[in-house]
């Protein structure tokens, strides 16, 4: 009998100068980047956790803790194919991946379909099966205020049981 799971990840890290913005393992031109503990891939990140959540397991920190040196400035490329080893090892394979991410800046639209390709690579996917939607936050809270960027992702796992 074949079985779907759904998973929900969150993330959301703050926007610093001096740092370079990643997103989707795309190293996107803008005068910010997101401060963290590895390369602080806020999209990555929300899509290990919805991806982890669907398959029943702990949330990707417990994983790959910011405490471990081995994690500083890693890139979260890494983690994701991790994360779909240990998914590809339970027998799930994605069924979809709706991604939100929601930034002041930059417009995520005209860096959309680089992003889907790079997080198809990553994960050994279709492109049809990931979708990314960029949001602002009409100005509100810190988000709105360009201070940080924020990401919600659903994920949809099925296997055969
Ligand atoms: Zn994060």
């Amino acid at each position: 009998m074949q079985i779907t799971r759904v998973g929900i990840g969150y993330d959301i890290h703050r926007l610093v100068s001096g740092k370079l913005l990643f997103l989707g393992g795309v190293s996107i031109d803008f005068q910010k980047g997101l401060e963290g503990h590895s390369d602080a891939d806020v999209l990555i990140h929300a899509i290990c956790d919805a991806i982890l959540g669907a398959i029943g397991e702990e949330d990707l920190g417990s994983f790959f803790p910011d405490t471990d040196l081995n994690n500083k400035n890693r890139p979260s490329c890494e983690f994701l194919s991790s994360v779909m080893n240990i998914a590809r090892k339970k027998g799930y394979s994605i069924v979809n991946l709706d991604c939100v991410v929601i930034a002041e800046e930059p417009k995520i639209k005209s860096h959309k379909k680089e992003i889907i390709k790079s997080l198809a690579d990553i994960m050994g996917i279709g492109i049809d099966k990931i979708n990314v939607k960029g949001k602002t936050k009409e100005k509100l809270g810190e988000v709105g205020a360009g201070d940080a960027i924020e990401t919600y992702v659903v994920a949809m796992v099925s296997a055969m049981q």
